[in-house]
């Protein structure tokens, strides 16, 4: 199914709004296996009947949002009306919504609202109970005569009033034209640990070989998304090829992200985590506290900075830091102990690196980090890792390799080498 999105607005255009109601309808669409052929933005006015007609000679479906509304500037249902050489017609239904509407208000509905309430001949109302402006529905039958064969649907523009109005009216229609639309699916792989061209390498050539299977990738948060689309039995063959190739690397297959899955993890256990953190700057700690329900796994945590905050707050020997220095396994580890030691909680994370531009050295360059994992009862664990470039970036990868060792620890994994 071709599918084109025509969205109205100058205010998008100026970067004044974000075009939210096109990813938002990107993800349901591709949730129901369908992708999005086209996008086209265009300014309030008589362009919008352009761009639908240019949309509706390519598409099956074309779906517009906004400029429904009671202003000026909202021309989409005359505009489409006039494409379609439709007579517009007032609408008993919608008018009583308007009335309904605004009494409860305490307003009458304004000459400039009763626009609403007219409908192109041919057209069928989608109600609108978030707002004033009903959606409209304009069968490909009525675009017969111009020899196109889409079906239009008019949304209005506030998110809150689409997205109610294309879950219940837009989507049964879209399943219903969808050829196989119950067994089509997409599942999203996420990956960690492994960088894209790594993944790509391993599994590409195989994955391209499962018939009807879509396959694309998406890099976010230091982490890689595998998606893959297509009818049901191919996209398990595709998870199991991913699976085989990187099992324990793989986070979540719906869509959690790293700290969602530890949360819950931790939460499940009845467990707690604590954090020691020196070049992250609290961000490992952020990243959980993101996390709504984190305060049941997370008491509090340590930025310690300075050579003597790791002395004092988490009692690591000055000793231990002059001899080896700050960054390095023995101080990681003695802050994570540290850190479990005076927090109470079951498991701790503590990192110590070299974020750049300056402090690096020839042993060890800017970029080079070593992070511990200690837990109550078990041997605690160190890891190097090197992520060079950008401080913001550095904290970033930093943070997730921290995240992925308490995650293998809670899965009953060992560290990656
Ligand atoms: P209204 O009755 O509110 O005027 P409308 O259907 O005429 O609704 P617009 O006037 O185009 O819609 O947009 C109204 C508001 O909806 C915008 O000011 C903006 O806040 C939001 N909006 C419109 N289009 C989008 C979009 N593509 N993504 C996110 N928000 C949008
Ligand atoms: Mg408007």
């Amino acid at each position: 199914m071709r599918v084109e999105l025509v969205n109205t607005g100058t205010e998008l255009l100026l970067g004044d709004t974000v075009n939210t109601n096109a990813a938002w309808i990107g993800q349901r669409l591709a949730a129901l296996g369908v992708q999005v052929q086209r996008q086209t933005i265009v300014p309030d006015g008589a362009v919008i009947r352009v761009a639908i007609a240019e949309a509706a000679q390519r598409a099956d479906v074309v779906l517009v949002s906004g400029g429904l509304g009671p202003t000026n500037d909202d021309l989409t249902r005359e505009s489409t009306a006039e494409l379609l050489s439709l007579p517009l017609e007032l609408d008993d239904g919608v008018m009583a919504h308007l009335h309904d509407y605004f009494s409860k208000r305490g307003k009458p509905v304004s000459e400039a609202t009763k626009r609403q309430a007219m409908v192109p001949r041919g057209a069928q109302v989608m109600p609108n109970p978030c707002g004033s402006a009903p959606g409209l529905y304009l069968p490909a039958t009525l675009g017969g005569f111009l020899g196109w064969n889409a079906h239009i649907f008019l949304l209005p523009g506030p998110p809150r009033e689409l997205e109610p109005m294309f879950k219940n009216e837009v989507e049964p229609h879209l399943r219903a034209w969808l050829p196989d639309g119950a067994s089509r699916r997409v599942l999203y792989l996420k990956v960690t640990g492994v960088g894209e061209s790594d993944i790509v390498e391993a599994v590409e050539k195989r994955l391209e070989c499962v018939p009807g299977l879509d396959l694309g990738y998406c890099i976010r948060k230091g982490d890689v998304d595998v998606r893959l689309s297509g009818g049901e039995s191919n996209v398990n063959a595709g998870a199991g090829i991913v699976r085989e190739a990187f099992g324990d690397c793989i986070v979540s297959e719906d869509r959690r992200i790293i700290e969602e899955v530890i949360v819950q993890l931790l939460a499940e256990r009845g467990e707690q985590v604590t954090t020691a953190e020196s070049c992250t700057g609290g961000t490992i700690a952020s990243r959980i506290t993101d996390v709504s329900g984190s305060s049941h796994v997370f008491g509090h945590g340590w930025v310690t900075y300075a050579n003597e905050a790791k002395q004092q707050q988490l009692g690591v020997p000055l000793t231990l830091i002059e001899k080896h220095g700050a960054v390095s396994q023995e101080v990681a580890r003695a802050m994570a102990e540290g850190a479990l030691n005076n927090s109470g909680a079951d498991h701790a994370l503590a990192v110590t690196g070299i974020a750049g531009p300056a402090g690096g050295t020839a042993e060890k360059p800017v970029g080079t980090v070593w992070i511990a994992q200690a837990s109550k009862l078990a041997e605690t664990w160190t890891v190097r890792r090197f992520f060079p470039g950008m401080r913001d970036r550095f904290k970033l990868l930093t943070s997730q390799a921290a995240l992925d060792l308490l995650r293998r620890r809670l899965c009953g994994l060992k560290p990656r080498a």
